[in-house]
């Protein structure tokens, strides 16, 4: 059997941030921090973090009145969460992405310009939540598909401009724009790509490894956009079945017997640790050749918020995600 595994895979920059963050709090801060939902949609990761002390909510109001902080989720936030953070006398740490909060940006910046804000992206996600709540609800408008483009009707057709969410199918995305642009073709482009160096990156590698694949498996959590649109990258690619899997026991090994060739790949919030069992369960059970699937070489670090830098952070305290990386091979550049 032949074993593609897609580098990148799994954890970007922006995940290993946020997840820092809740650990590096848990240090200063000690046991409880408060996380508005979760912190990364990867259900493994949200456990481990339970188990050291974080108290997961959806909203401020769980939380009593309380001394210990509150972490922003790495999806963002609206604007009114931290203003009523400031209302309730809460400590707050904002684990936003920064590739998000650049979104965040430029769509406040085409309001500046006197635009009308489309946003490209996931009814209900709270990335979508969040961006749209930079801005009042008559400024931006939501668009999910190439037929919601065509029932917009603006008020100004030349006073429009777009972003996007940043974990979106780049190809969907790219054929909503197109549309965008034909339809309305003065509308304002965001100064730099939304979709994210790491979602791409990883539906690349996907596309690499999925051609002739008889199971393609992603590791991830469903509500994990990024890890869905790997998912359907691989079935559009050519793989014969692909499926999300939670963990190793999600993977059905019964079926695999007759398989030659088999990819995987890990959504950008999943652990390498979860990657790492598989392949070594992959390891014991078949005579294995690993082929690596390699789009590119990441080495994108996003620093944490300046009070937290001054707290040690040893390799111990990410175990539970990072494992020991008994494969080898590095999850960043797709080999070791
Ligand atoms: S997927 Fe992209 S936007 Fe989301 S956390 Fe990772 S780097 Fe940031």
């Amino acid at each position: 059997m032949t074993l593609r595994l897609c580098g990148p895979r799994g954890f970007c920059a922006g995940v290993d941030r946020a997840i820092q963050i809740v650990v590096l709090a848990l240090k200063k801060y000690g046991s409880p921090v408060y996380v508005r939902h979760e912190i990364v949609h990867n259900t493994y990761v949200v456990e481990g973090l339970k188990t050291l002390g974080a108290v997961f909510v959806e909203e401020l109001s769980e939380i009593p009145q309380t001394s210990q902080p509150v972490i922003f989720s790495a999806h963002g936030v609206p604007k009114s969460v931290p203003t009523d953070a400031k209302n309730r006398n809460f400590v707050y740490l904002d684990a936003t992405c920064p590739l998000v909060s650049k979104v965040h940006k430029q769509a406040v910046r085409h309001t500046r310009l006197g635009r009308h804000v489309l946003l490209i992206g996931h009814h209900g996600h709270p990335e979508v939540i969040g961006t749209m709540g930079q801005l009042s609800t008559d400024q931006v408008s939501l668009v999910e598909t190439v037929e919601d483009v065509e029932k917009f009707d603006p008020i100004d057709r030349d006073k429009l401009g777009y972003v996007t969410q940043t974990t979106l199918s780049v190809d969907d995305t790219s054929n909503i724009i197109a549309r965008l642009k034909y339809r309305f073709p003065s509308i304002a482009a965001p100064s730099a790509e939304s979709i994210c160096y790491a979602t791409t990156n990883r539906q690349n590698a996907v596309k690499k490894a999925a051609v002739g694949a008889d199971y393609f498996f992603v590791v991830g959590s469903p509500n994990s956009s990024n890890s869905m649109r790997l998912v359907e990258m691989a079935t559009r690619t050519g793989a014969k079945n692909s499926m999300l899997v939670r963990d190793v026991d999600e993977i059905p090994w019964a079926k695999l017997d007759e398989a030659k060739i088999v990819g995987l790949s890990a959504g950008a919030s999943a652990p390498e640790v979860l990657i790492n069992e598989i392949v070594e369960k992959f390891q014991s059970k078949y005579e294995l050749k690993l082929e690596l699937a390699i789009a590119a070489i990441e080495d994108e670090e996003f620093m944490v918020m300046r009070n937290l830098r001054n707290i040690e952070l040893d390799q111990s305290d990410m175990a539970f995600v990072n494992g020991s990386d008994n494969s080898g091979i590095s999850s960043k550049v797709g080999g070791s």
